[in-house]
């Protein structure tokens, strides 16, 4: 096995941060962790590169222990800080790199995949957050490490750039087994092969993503606001399709089947209503009740 995590549990006081983590991974391709924020992301990638303890299980990495110092030189690490040395030039950075691995490449040339060549002598200090963090994605890969880790690469990013960096990790994944950490589910998933989803530290559903969507038991959702709920109900004429109700703050989710997709087609025109496919936020909130998102959407 590539990756190896066995009954992993970590915990912080009296709040069990990592209840009973098994994870085993052995091809390349992208695999995304994705949880909300506080679900354990962070402490999970950590223990995994060898950065954090465990309190409990085992952690392996061809078959070489997460606490053996070797493993830090085995796996990539990208953390959600921005590491880039202030004062010194992205040559500067990259000739860093370069040197610590004895690395025979022309940088200037490696830059060019990264669309970075344009920013060779300017200080890093003064790159916008989607160029720094293409940066650090860029100085990741020189290595060529098998095994590379990047804990939300795309946060705070907009979605331009988030697929820009997306469309890096697709390329290295060819070759390599990339492990990501993310929030924005839906965007994420286009991208990885295999999803873990987490909440409250537990896995609580992994697999292929279009296993994920193909074995889910609904095939819609309805959501509107607590206030519009009424109306929708004189709406429906077949109330006992909207048996499957779950509540967020004060959004209403039901989750349709598609034999009763024609009795509540009606909601298309209506704005106060939205009626999709069921995507994989859907299913996340279905079973964690909970929003990766903090903005709530109707
Ligand atoms: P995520 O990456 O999904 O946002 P984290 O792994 O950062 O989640 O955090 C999971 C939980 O563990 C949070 O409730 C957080 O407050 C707690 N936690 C993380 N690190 C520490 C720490 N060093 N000390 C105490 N609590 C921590």
């Amino acid at each position: 096995m590539a990756i190896e995590i066995r009954n992993l549990r970590k915990t912080y006081g009296d709040k069990k941060v990592l209840d009973d983590i098994n994870i085993v991974i052995d091809q390349q391709g992208v695999y995304l962790i994705a949880g909300p924020n506080g679900s354990g992301k962070t402490t999970l990638l950590e223990i995994l590169v060898g950065l954090r303890k465990m309190d409990h299980g085992q952690v392996r990495i061809h078959q070489v222990s997460s606490d053996d110092v070797k493993i830090k030189k085995m796996v990539g690490f990208l953390t959600q800080q921005n590491t880039l040395r202030r004062n010194v030039t992205v040559r500067e950075e990259l000739n860093h790199v370069k040197e610590l691995f004895g690395l025979k490449i022309d940088t200037y040339q490696y830059l060019e995949k990264f669309k970075l060549q344009e920013y060779y002598d300017q200080k890093t200090k003064n790159l916008s957050g989607g160029t720094k963090r293409r940066l650090l994605i860029a100085m990741l890969f020189m290595p060529g490490y098998e095994i590379i880790v990047l804990d939300e690469p795309v946060s705070g990013l907009d979605t331009y750039s988030r697929d820009e960096i997306w469309n890096l990790i697709r390329e290295y994944a060819e070759n390599h087994i990339v492990i990501v950490s993310d929030h924005y589910l839906n965007q994420a998933a286009q991208y990885s092969d295999y999803i873990f989803l987490i909440n409250k530290g537990k896995i609580v559903l992994e697999g292929k993503t279009e296993q994920i969507l193909k074995e889910f038991q609904h095939d819609y959702v309805i959501k509107t606001r607590r206030k519009n709920h009424e109306e929708l109900l004189k709406m429906i004429k077949r109330k006992e399709i909207l048996r499957n109700l779950k509540v967020s703050g004060s959004v209403y989710n039901y989750f349709i089947n598609r034999e009763d997709y024609d009795d509540v087609k009606c909601l298309l025109s209506h704005q106060k209503f939205r009626l999709h496919p069921v995507n994989l936020e859907d299913i996340y909130f279905y079973h964690t009740g909970e929003l990766l998102k903090e903005v709530e959407e109707v």
